[in-house]
């Protein structure tokens, strides 16, 4: 049982929890270099203590190419898994106090999302990603709480791919999106969690259903959304109160710009789609911070099903993911753009559009 906290990092990891201030939270991490990549041609020019980060522009020299965005942490390439799962362990635990949360990677293709999110293809148990980590972090503390609260865990896990939701975990075939108070996808299967190994093999099967195509930029990478939810449901012995929270973790389809004369077809309309889905997340989130009556959840399948997960006392966190290569300078500029509109947001008194 690997990840089962002792007690005294439990009340220390709930403290935690109570002093998380605001609802959106931006992490940006930066993966290493891979073994072909030449390690000295790195775009990140500075990586701060205190969520700074300095982006330097290839073609341009000193700091007039230099820009400085700032987040609430940066992981530089050094950070392991069990580090980033560290940091994020009491936003994932505050589900079983009733709360919803949405735990998003965004990057361009081959920026490390998959690698945040999952680990690596036959990961090692400490390559072992977010997905893997919660579930089964939420898994064995709700056991751990057995005698004052019993909890249910279950788990769905779908994929949005063209705008279409498929269930990864059931049948084949196109579900809908359901209204904001009831489950996000009704009819996609619901599996309850009873052990670790349940929860590896759920994970498993999901991921293996997963579309991928083939990309000039990496050859699995992944043009849909994938989110899995854990569902908790709690029932307090002593009151019989019941509480309710959900953990959604997105996989996001790559946010690279497409070359309209380079792509065509089928994978000008993926294109087109995440475009649309990825905009429309943007515009969500925006909204939400400006506190604006109408927030924008109908204009992409994505939103819809996050819809109740996105704002009132939800809160969210996102990875932003950058390959630090200077090939991929217009990229992560575009990306830490993307991210610099939703950080310092704070998600909260917007009204539910209905
Ligand atoms: P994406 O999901 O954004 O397309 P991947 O997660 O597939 O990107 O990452 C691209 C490659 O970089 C993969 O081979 C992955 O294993 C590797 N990688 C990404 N992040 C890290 C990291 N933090 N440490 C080690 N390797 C990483």
């Amino acid at each position: 049982e690997k990840y089962h906290a002792t007690l005294e990092e439990n009340r220390k990891l709930f403290n935690e929890v109570q002093e998380l201030k605001g609802n959106i939270r931006v992490y940006c991490r930066i993966r290493p270099f891979r073994p072909n990549e030449d390690h000295k041609s790195s775009t990140t020019e500075f990586i701060g203590d205190n969520g700074e980060l300095v982006l330097a522009n290839p073609t341009k020299i000193g700091k007039e190419g230099s820009k400085l965005f700032k987040f609430n942490k940066v992981l530089g390439p050094m950070a392991s898994q069990d580090e980033v799962f560290k940091d994020i362990q009491p936003l994932i635990r505050s589900v079983l106090d009733g709360y919803n949360v949405c735990i998003f990677a965004y990057g361009q293709t081959g920026s490390g999302k998959t690698y945040t999110m999952t680990g690596p293809e036959s990961a090692t148990e400490e390559e072992l990603g977010v997905n893997f980590r919660a579930l089964n972090d939420l898994f064995l503390i709700s056991r751990s709480r057995g005698d004052t609260i019993m909890y249910d865990v279950s788990v769905q896990m779908i994929e949005i791919y063209n705008e279409q939701i498929r269930d990864l975990l059931g049948m084949d075939g196109i579900l809908n999106a359901s209204h904001p108070n009831g489950l996000a996808v009704p009819d996609a299967t619901i599996h309850p969690v009873n052990s670790t190994s349940d929860v590896i093999e759920l994970m498993r099967t999901g991921l293996g259903n997963r579309a991928v195509g083939a990309t000039a930029l990496n050859e699995r990478s992944s043009r849909s959304h994938s989110v899995v939810t854990v569902h908790i449901q709690g029932v307090d012995l002593k009151t019989g109160a019941t509480l309710r929270g959900a953990l959604h973790l997105v996989d996001l389809a790559g946010s690279e710009r497409v070359d309209r004369s380079a792509v065509t077809g089928d994978r000008l309309k993926e294109a087109q789609h995440i475009n649309k889905s990825l905009s429309a997340l943007g515009d969500v989130i925006f909204s939400l911070s400006q506190k604006t009556s109408h927030v924008p959840y109908r204009n992409s399948k994505l939103t819809q099903v996050l819809q109740s997960s996105l704002g009132g006392h939800a809160k969210t966190l996102m990875f932003v993911q950058i390959n630090p290569d200077v090939s991929s300078y217009a990229e992560s500029l575009s990306t830490l753009r993307f991210a610099e509109r939703v950080s310092g947001v704070e998600l909260g008194a917007a009204k539910v559009n209905k």
